[in-house]
């Protein structure tokens, strides 16, 4: 079983299916993941030209810790992500990789309007949807709920490999309790909205 996982940004795997892709890990599945920007807007004014390349050694070492296979890193620009391109990154890995299952980002989310998630999600759907399975992360219509108490651990951990991105991660944990429906996320499972191919 070959598992692909597409991130806006670098962090956005282990948040919202960290859990799910270790049990994968742990079942023998391959596991890799695209990561379409660097993150080098963060998320505060105070990020310099610098902050990049942390936060994709930061997305490194979190893939290493949980056990992807491979890491496809991209440049394609946080904040302006071109749904045109993010198109082509995808069908390119596509070609080579072929996977099984996807996981990207909910594109219809109706109040989360991150650009590059829209753009990351509905790409992955132009790609794949007629091909493999997709589970859709941070979603509000959930269809499959993973069960990751066995290894919440194993994603807490790797999730706070994301140093630069701590508080914004402790101050979503605290909303996530507050409403899981927003983030996908309730404790300990992921939540996903399935699309099955249709070919
Ligand atoms: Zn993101």
């Amino acid at each position: 079983m070959r598992v692909l996982l597409v991130s806006p940004h670098p962090d956005d795997a282990e948040v919202f299916c960290g859990g799910t892709a270790r049990l994968h890990v742990l079942q023998k599945h391959r596991v890799e993941e695209i990561i379409l920007t660097r993150g080098e807007r963060g998320t505060l004014p105070i990020h310099g030209p610098r902050y990049g390349p942390r936060r994709v050694e930061e997305a490194r070492r979190a893939a290493e810790a949980l056990g992807y296979t491979r890491v496809h890193q991209h440049d394609l620009g946080d904040m302006r992500v071109p749904e045109a391109d993010a198109i082509l990154t995808l069908r390119e890995l596509a070609d080579t990789y072929r996977p099984d299952l996807v996981y990207a980002p909910e594109p219809t989310h109706p109040f989360y309007k991150h650009p590059d998630h829209h753009a990351a999600g509905r790409a992955a759907l132009e790609v794949f949807q007629h091909k493999v399975p997709l589970r859709l992360y941070h979603t509000q219509r959930p269809s499959h709920r993973e069960d990751i108490t066995t290894v919440y651990e194993d994603k807490v951990r790797a999730v706070k490999l994301h140093k630069t991105q701590r508080m914004l991660l402790e101050a979503g944990r605290i909303y996530t309790y507050i409403n899981p429906q927003w983030a996908g996320l309730r404790g300990k499972t992921e939540e996903f909205r399935v699309v099955l191919a249709r070919k």
